[in-house]
């Protein structure tokens, strides 16, 4: 891992402590006991400022109401899931984790080339749809990496059949992502990866006619 980013794996998704200031999506909620023991034992939670969601859905916004009630943090989305969280709306795909989402009420809404500082990162907002209208990876140009949430995988890109999921949107963010080539990815799921991000997005785009 790169300096100042922890990955903490929560079973539901991958959540970032950024810097101490940030934390990149909260997970369903269901363990957010145990990642509050985690982060107190570690870190300084008084310093985490902002809640980043990646995009709308459950997995990754359910611990929202959470780890603000805790943390006193703002959250912050694209404008176009915002919406969804503030409305709890079917397109947080609460349904495929048997529970109903709760609304969230939403502190900033993001939109594309918005930048959000902290002492050592500079992540600027690159609007990515396809997994979901509002879905954003955040891109520090210095350290050259990327939070890809569900947009980019290591070896996969998200599923584009969940409401608002479009798969020629997909493609467009694709391209967009391959056009930075950022030389590590940290992922809403699975493994971050380093190096080779061009030769996987080209491969995936074949995957798409
Ligand atoms: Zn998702």
């Amino acid at each position: 891992m790169l300096k100042n980013i922890v990955l903490i794996r929560d079973p539901d998704c991958n959540i970032y402590l950024l810097d101490q200031e940030i934390l990149i999506d909260t997970g369903t909620g269901r363990h957010f006991s145990e990642i509050k023991k985690f982060i107190e034992a570690d870190f300084n939670a008084s310093k985490i400022k902002a809640i980043i969601n990646t995009h709308c859905h459950y997995d990754h916004t359910g611990g929202d109401k959470k780890f603000r009630d805790w943390l006193g943090a703002d959250i912050l989305i694209h404008k176009n899931d915002a919406d969804a969280l503030e409305n709890a709306t079917e397109t947080t795909a609460a349904a495929l984790f048997n529970v109903k989402a709760k609304a969230v009420t939403v502190d900033r809404k993001l939109a594309n080339n918005d930048t959000i500082n902290t002492k050592n990162f500079s992540l600027k907002v690159i609007h990515t749809p396809g997994h979901t209208s509002g879905s954003i990876c955040l891109y520090d140009k210095n350290n050259n990496f990327m939070i890809t949430g569900d947009t980019l995988f290591a070896d996969a890109f998200g599923r584009t059949d969940l409401p608002t999921g479009n798969e020629k949107q997909m493609k467009e963010s694709l391209e967009k992502i391959l056009g930075i080539n950022p030389k590590h990815i940290f992922p809403g799921h699975g493994n971050p990866k380093s190096n080779g991000i061009d030769f996987l997005i080209k491969q995936l785009l074949n995957k798409i006619s």
